[in-house]
């Protein structure tokens, strides 16, 4: 059975950069993607994103269109939502991310945003990753909440395969048996989409964990094990946050966890 080929090392030995106007991912330091879940409010951003610039982020993310367990919790700000972290990112100098949900949303979320995110619950999405491969915009995949490694590598495929090479794997954490961290963070995972593919590959401790203690053993784990980077949810007032307040750090909190992240890093040979 044919699997993957484009995304793996057989096809491209050496590591793939994505370049973006102020920083990179995968050229070998360690990129710091980080905001709040989700974008609630204008002020909050416009006050969060210098801060956030300030303490060594390199891209600003925020949800506006919201993958939510329940429909009648919060749904993201939708276009304005788009257009707030657009303002937010460009004031202070940083690239955004953002989630794209459905293929409907591709033109104005390509309007606003310097990098696609496909959420995990739409990893298996196929008409959405041919539609995200068929832009030129970098695409931050994560991986699917039960999805194997090579069905998250084959997801990958389907964005290549339509021509898009600029692929971003985000270990998020996957279902298990465990019910006291939100999923379980899978290393291994992480440095075998390393070793399998020239694709950055980046960590998600916020989602994995579920808990704002254990964020940060997370991510350092992470970086330990190889990451190209890190994803990280930050919100100046956790409790009031609309969505995903317990797992978020507060600014202070990543400050730190910034400067820890680098100091390690700069002694792993990548
Ligand atoms: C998110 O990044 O806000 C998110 C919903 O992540 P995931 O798709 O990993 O659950
Ligand atoms: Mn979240």
């Amino acid at each position: 059975m044919p699997s993957y080929h484009l995304v793996s090392r057989k096809y491209r030995k050496e590591d793939t950069v994505i370049r973006l106007a102020t920083t990179e991912v995968g050229g070998g330091s360690t990129v710091i993607i980080a905001g709040p879940c989700a974008v609630e409010d204008r002020e909050l951003m416009l006050q969060l994103a210098p801060l956030l610039k300030n303490m060594g982020v390199d891209v600003l993310r925020g949800g506006a269109f919201k993958p939510r367990t329940s429909p009648y919790s919060f749904q993201g700000l939708g276009e304005e939502g788009l257009q707030i972290l657009n303002e937010a990112g460009r004031a202070a100098g940083l690239p955004v991310v953002t989630e794209l949900m459905d293929a409907r949303d591709l033109d104005i979320v390509y309007r606003y945003t310097d990098i696609i995110q496909i959420g995990s619950r739409n990893m298996q999405n196929f008409t959405l990753l041919r539609e995200v491969g068929q832009t030129d915009k970098p695409v931050l995949l994560k991986r699917g909440l039960s999805a194997t490694i090579e069905e998250w590598l084959l997801a990958a495929e389907y964005i290549l395969a339509e021509g898009n090479q600029q692929v971003i794997l985000c270990e998020r954490g996957i279902r298990t048996f465990e019910t006291y961290t939100r999923n379980t963070l899978d290393i291994g995972a992480l440095a075998a989409a390393k070793h399998l593919s020239h694709l950055p590959v980046i960590a998600d401790p916020s989602h994995a964990t579920g808990r704002r203690e254990l964020v940060a053993p997370a991510a350092k784990a992470a970086v330990a094990a190889g990451a190209d980077g890190l994803i990280i949810e930050v919100h100046p007032k956790p409790k009031e946050a609309k969505s995903d307040g317990s797992q978020s750090l507060l600014p202070e909190e990543l400050a730190v966890l910034i400067k820890e992240v680098k100091a390690l890093a700069s002694n792993i040979k990548k």
